[in-house]
């Protein structure tokens, strides 16, 4: 028998809600035998996104960060909305150590640490319109007894 399940949280632009999204989508997964390691890598991945989002997204902007995660069976997909700046050149931002920022100590290592933690990641994103980044990630084991 498959597992489904899925949920969504929003959030104003506040650093605070980081720790709050990462624990939030941690917790929701915890419903899937997961392992420590697997909970780290997504844990993390939802960090890179949720701070993008803050930090470049809304940048001197306030608005809302939407997370949605699904469950469906092994898989778990993520992903992480703004109606911020958006992205010029999506290509361009992939690249390890591109970082439009590095003024403030940014490394333009975030969405490579979220391709190396996610087995995929798609970003679609518009000028003044926003970003929205989808992760998915096959973890070991389904659904707890
Ligand atoms: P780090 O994540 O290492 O602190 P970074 O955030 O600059 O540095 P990435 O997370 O890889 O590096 O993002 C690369 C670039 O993509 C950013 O510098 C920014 O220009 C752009 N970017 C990423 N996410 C968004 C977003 N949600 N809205 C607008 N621009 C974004
Ligand atoms: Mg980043």
């Amino acid at each position: 028998m498959g597992h489904s399940n899925d949920m969504m949280i929003r959030f104003p632009n506040k650093s605070a809600n980081e720790g709050f999204a990462r624990v939030a989508v941690a917790a929701f997964v915890a419903q899937l035998d997961v392992t420590v390691e697997e909970l780290s890598d997504i844990k993390t991945a939802v960090s890179e996104a949720v701070t993008n989002a803050i930090v470049h997204g809304y940048e001197n902007l306030k608005g809302y960060i939407t997370v949605k995660c699904k469950i469906c069976d092994c898989v778990v997909e993520i992903s992480v909305s703004d109606s911020g700046h958006g992205i010029a050149d999506i290509e361009k931002a992939r690249q390890p150590l591109y970082t439009s920022r590095p003024e403030h100590e940014r490394s333009g290592m975030g969405f490579t640490v979220m391709e190396t933690f996610m087995d995929g990641i798609e970003i679609t994103s518009a000028l003044g319109v926003g970003t929205t980044v989808v992760m998915k990630k096959k973890v070991s084991a389904g659904q707890q007894d």
